[in-house]
């Protein structure tokens, strides 16, 4: 089979591989559409597995069953499935209280071969836990490899509250950042206000329900945030980019007793310098947000794949999986604001 191999930092090659055997008690997976994350990129192009290649990343996975080992009956050949990348084992006790994005035993993607390929093995243990879903017929695989990175933003929002009537901010105006703009307005924010650096992406994200653009290289956007909110800051800030500069600033977006996400992962062991007296005195509420409970993923999944959500705006390139490396510079410049790869193509 052909796939995506990563042979280090930016050296990716679309190359014959070997084709992954039908896992006991598992299925294989004819990968029909596979989404290219932020994620995909900073693993692709940093020494992510510490040497340890060859390795095929890919976690917004969606195909076709080819083969079913014998005992599985939930699936059978032919049929069309989303397979979200980690697992939840359901019985710990972070799993127990609602909260399986802590689940203390769960399936890592990042240890299995990934979907920049033809095919992947699906394990037994993924398909009796929680991870697999049903496409209906009328919906393209293009649409449901969304599923996935709406979940986090589904459940952060979720978790948050955020609700009819709120300003919010939202640093980054990648997809993901476009993700919870578009969700914020469903979910009836009043106002959403978009903070980037790309003029091009500010652009783009006026498509997804942003109501005001402040492009932070030229002006203040702490002063901007107040100016547009009666000098009173937005009720939730989500900081979606990769910088800790932004995280430092994002506080002071906020109103008094608002609250701040750091929804957006930076280079790993760098440190954010933040003003931890200014969230005393103002009763911030700080978070981190990272993944989405077993519940969550479902319903972003039925999200992704209904009519009030438009995955065609945000699917803005459709590109066979051999043009990868062209999917990663459109994404990195903001050209693209989903790319969505094709390995059978
Ligand atoms: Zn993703
Ligand atoms: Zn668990």
């Amino acid at each position: 089979m052909k796939a995506a191999v990563m042979y280090g930092p930016n050296d990716i090659r679309v190359e014959e591989t070997e084709k992954p055997d039908c896992p006991q008690g598992g299925l294989l997976l004819k990968v029909m559409a596979i989404g290219l994350c932020g994620s995909d990129i900073r693993n692709l192009t940093t020494d992510s597995r510490k040497g340890n290649y060859p390795h095929i990343y890919g976690h917004e996975i969606v195909g076709t069953v080819t083969e079913v080992d014998v005992g599985v009956t939930r699936y059978k050949v032919g049929d069309r499935i989303y397979v979200y990348p980690v697992e939840h084992c359901l019985t710990c006790e972070a799993c127990r209280s609602g909260h399986s994005e802590n689940c203390e035993n769960p399936g890592n993607y990042t240890d299995r071969q990934g979907g920049f390929a033809d095919y992947i093995a699906i394990t037994k243990q993924q398909i009796e836990r929680d991870a697999v879903f049903m496409i209906p017929e009328n919906v393209s695989f293009e649409s449901a490899t969304l599923g996935e990175p709406l979940s986090s933003v589904y459940a952060c929002q979720e978790n948050v509250g955020i609700t009819f009537g709120d300003t919010i901010v939202i640093i980054g105006a990648g997809p993901i950042g476009c993700f919870h703009s578009q969700l914020a307005k469903l979910r009836g924010a009043k106002t959403v206000i978009m903070v980037e650096i790309n003029d091009y992406r500010l652009e783009l994200a006026k498509k997804f329900g942003v109501d005001y653009t402040i492009n932070s290289r030229k002006e203040d956007p702490i002063e901007a945030v107040k100016r547009i909110t009666d000098g009173k800051g937005a009720d939730k800030v989500i900081s979606a980019n990769p910088s800790t500069a932004a995280q430092a600033q994002s506080i002071f977006m906020a109103r008094k007793g608002g609250i701040v996400v750091l929804f957006g992962g930076v280079a790993k062991g760098s440190m954010a310098e933040i003003d931890t007296n200014y969230i005393h005195y103002n009763n911030l509420w700080l978070y981190g947000h990272y993944g989405a409970n077993s519940v969550q993923v479902q319903k972003a999944f039925e999200l992704a794949i209904s009519n009030r959500f438009p995955t065609d705006k945000f699917i803005t390139h459709i590109l066979p999986l051999s043009k990868m490396n062209e999917g990663i510079q459109l994404t990195k410049s903001g050209e693209a604001i989903k790319v969505v790869l094709l390995p059978n193509e």
